[in-house]
């Protein structure tokens, strides 16, 4: 599968992440990638950034190392209702969201309460991605999570560190056959993400690949094949 962009990445910015932002766009370029997007925690994780972090990507060349940057953030998710822990505004400035849900910011919920959270998140424009939807002890109905991305034109992320070994979301694979077959029935998009958290891991998507490879997953439905793909989700790279 053609694969030339990441963009779920995390620099020392996020407080538990152990290379710069020029690192990891180096990592990424030396690996053949196009676009390189990095995703810091929003404030309410522990040990991340100000919200000031995410009012100044002006500051950043858009392109380093011969590759395409841009800059987004992973939000928290806080209630089940699905909202973020970073201010509107500072929303509106970003090229990209991805929404999460972390049990350190968020109290886990029933299958219907924690699948309202993701949904509420896609009601949200500044949301592109919902990130990590496999951890086990965060119980989702699928069927709802992938109509409802469809719906609201949200991808749906295959997340990299989640199926690596010692992954700390535990059922991941599991959870995304099942995912993975739903979103062929309903012609839902997904994006591989590496959510590297050092430049080792930059632009990784070694067991995602393997992954969607195992399941015969159409290509047509994974954005990380072209910039146009990515486009028709993020407003920036269009
Ligand atoms: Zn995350
Ligand atoms: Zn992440």
């Amino acid at each position: 599968m053609n694969d030339i962009l990441d963009i779920h990445t995390h620099t020392i910015a996020s407080g538990h992440a152990y290379n710069t932002l020029y690192e990891m766009v180096r990592a990424a370029a030396g690996r053949g990638l196009t676009l390189f997007g990095s995703s810091d925690h929003a404030p309410a994780m522990p040990g991340s950034c100000h919200e000031m972090y995410f009012c100044n990507f002006k500051a950043i060349p858009r392109e380093l190392f011969g590759i395409r940057l841009i800059m987004g953030c992973e939000l928290n998710i806080i209630d089940y209702q699905g909202n973020v822990d970073l201010k509107r505004w500072l929303q509106k400035r970003l090229d990209y969201g991805i929404a999460s849900i972390h049990d350190l910011c968020y109290e886990i919920g029933t299958k219907e309460e924690n699948t309202a959270a993701l949904i509420g998140a896609m009601e949200n424009p500044y949301v592109q991605i919902i990130g990590h939807p496999d951890n086990s002890r965060i119980p989702l109905d699928y069927e709802s999570l992938v109509k409802a991305a469809k719906e609201h034109h949200v991808l749906l992320e295959v997340n990299n560190s989640s199926l690596k070994p010692g992954s700390p979301r535990p059922g991941a694979r599991e959870n995304y056959y099942t995912m993975l077959k739903l979103c062929r029935r309903y012609n839902t998009a997904v994006i591989l993400g590496s959510d590297s958290h050092c430049a080792a891991d930059a632009g990784c998507h070694e067991q995602a690949a393997a992954l969607l490879a195992e399941v015969d997953f159409p290509e047509e439905l994974v954005v990380n094949r072209s910039l146009k793909a990515l486009g028709e989700y993020l407003e920036c790279v269009r």
